[in-house]
């Protein structure tokens, strides 16, 4: 597996540090993010590192077909398919992206503004 030691959630994907995982498969892991910002918020990430969303071509349609399609997943096993969710990828700087490896934030479970910012 393509993983960086230093970064936090290769570690994660790994088991090497403690999250609350509540999917995983070949291509992704999803685990509650640390910091909820709703009911519902689970960060979905590739098991191989990828920095973030500019650097996913590199890494494949496959990869990115899986990591929606798990998103879709987890809203339906955190039951807020039906009520709505929103998902969100920080991207660089002015986004606020903190960690650099690749999440998608799954946030539900209660009603959301848009646009926000
Ligand atoms: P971003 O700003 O998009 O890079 O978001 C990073 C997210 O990772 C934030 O929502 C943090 O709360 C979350 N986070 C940081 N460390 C952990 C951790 N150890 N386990 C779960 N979530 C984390
Ligand atoms: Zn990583």
């Amino acid at each position: 597996m393509d993983s960086h030691p230093e970064c936090l959630f290769c570690k994660i994907v790994a088991r090497a540090a403690p999250a609350q995982i509540v999917y995983h498969d070949e291509w992704v892991t999803a685990f509650r993010d640390i910091h909820p910002a709703a009911p519902v918020h689970v960060l979905i990430v590739p098991n191989r590192h990828v920095a973030g969303l500019n650097e996913l071509a590199e890494a494949g349609t496959d990869l990115a077909a899986r990591l929606l399609l798990a998103a879709a997943d987890v809203a339906h096993r955190e039951g807020v398919h039906q009520s709505g969710y929103r998902v969100i990828i920080n991207t660089g700087a002015d986004s606020g992206q903190i960690v650099l490896h690749l999440h998608l934030h799954l946030i539900g479970g209660q009603h959301m503004r848009y646009p926000i910012g």
